[in-house]
């Protein structure tokens, strides 16, 4: 079986982890914030916070943030479900803005015209969440600066996009928004089995996120409330947080991989260009890329023309699946979900998310990929695309 995606490791990763399970600390040890220092410098942000997943990082994101009730978050549908549902944990409502028909991120047009009539109806969303789709860089820029004009705050999920780049910088630096958000989740560029980042470079961010991460315990003199001389206090919770923590185990592994991360992107670049000249002159398209983007190419999806005579969506996606190679699509617009129909959306609510949805298929990509594999899918996509 040949995956979609899948992880790398190798024996300096094995050793890592092994060294931890000899050590003092399982959890709450040493290692962690090594990891977080190597992941804040690789992407030039102040303050990296290492969480057990993306999601969990999506979710304190938000409430350091001040997400809560009776506030609304926008994001794009063509997302994993967790980009939406971190909002929905808070108490905030979600909506969703369609996709640019080329990078397949949130369109910034229609993030102009659906502010512009939020602004008229006092709708106007308090966060939204910037997905760097398959690993390319939204257009920063343009959300940037609607969010001067509309004063909306914004955390990026670039679970799909460690190692990336925007305007030849790091995504992560934090230049056009106030959290990033990391996944090092298996599928991912890197990874710590389960497990997430949040990186900002803004002091108290920084702390809100730590705070929230371990339960809303602080045992720092600063954070302390007045108490009575005579008790022992050697820690306060002074907020509602979770254990959201990282072990050392993860961290080890995460660590690890970093010292891999710029090898991991080149050898995906590699593959996708491979892919670029070995699938043209089919009817599909293959992923276009943004002048100013570095992709980081956690995916690559392509997408099957609907043309006379041409085999459909459904029919590649079958022959693949039949073939033994385990391809997706991502994603199924999130307000298509039952979950999210059930709160009123309907389908047709985002027309190019759902045209997108319905020609996409995640063909494999990860560094592991053998020569052979990659000859196999694309003999595969070329046999049923010219049957
Ligand atoms: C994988 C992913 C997440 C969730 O990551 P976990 O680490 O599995 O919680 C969130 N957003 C996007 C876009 C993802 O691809």
């Amino acid at each position: 079986m040949i995956p979609y995606a899948r992880q790398t490791i190798n024996q300096a990763d094995i050793d890592a982890v092994v060294k931890v399970l000899q050590a003092d600390f399982l959890t709450q040890g040493p290692v962690v914030p090594l990891f977080e220092q190597a992941v804040a410098d690789y992407c030039g942000a102040q303050y990296a916070v290492a969480v057990n997943s993306a999601t969990s990082a999506l979710h304190i994101a938000c409430l350091a943030l001040g997400v809560g009730k009776g506030d609304v978050v926008w994001t794009t549908p063509i997302t994993f479900v967790a980009s939406a549902n971190c909002a929905l944990y808070c108490g905030a409502t979600v909506d969703f803005v369609d996709i640019d028909t080329r990078t397949y991120n949130l369109s910034v047009a229609c993030l102009a015209e659906k502010l512009a009539k939020a602004e008229v109806l006092g709708t106007l969303p308090k966060v939204v969440i910037a997905v760097h789709l398959c690993g390319q860089s939204c257009d920063m820029a343009g959300i940037s600066a609607l969010s001067q004009q509309y004063g909306f705050t914004i955390i990026e999920d670039a679970s799909h996009a460690i190692g990336g780049k925007y305007k030849n910088e790091p995504i992560g630096n934090g230049r056009y928004s106030q959290i990033t958000i990391f996944s090092f989740h298996p599928v991912k560029i890197i990874t710590t089995g389960e497990g997430g980042m949040a990186v900002t470079n803004d002091p108290a961010l920084a702390k809100q996120l730590r705070l929230l991460r371990s339960h809303g315990i602080s045992s720092a003199a600063a954070d302390m409330h007045a108490r009575p001389l005579d008790e022992i206090w050697n820690y306060q919770q002074i907020a509602l947080g979770f254990n959201y923590r990282m072990t050392e185990l993860q961290a080890a592994l995460g660590l690890s991989q970093m010292t891999r991360l710029s090898a991991f992107v080149e050898t995906r670049h590699r593959i996708a260009q491979r892919y670029n000249t070995e699938l043209q002159g089919l009817p599909l398209q293959t992923p276009w890329q943004q002048e100013d983007t570095y992709s980081a190419y956690h995916l690559y999806p392509i997408r099957i023309k609907p043309s006379a005579g041409s085999a459909t969506q459904r029919q590649v996606y079958e022959a693949l699946q039949g073939a033994g190679i385990n391809v997706n699509l991502h994603y199924i617009p999130v307000y298509r979900q039952p979950y999210y129909e059930a709160m009123g959306f309907s389908r047709g609510y985002c027309p190019e998310a759902e045209q997108y949805y319905h020609e996409v298929i995640s063909i494999p990509m990860y560094p592991a990929l053998t020569d052979e594999q990659h000859d196999q899918v694309v003999g595969v996509i070329r046999k049923v695309i010219s049957a």
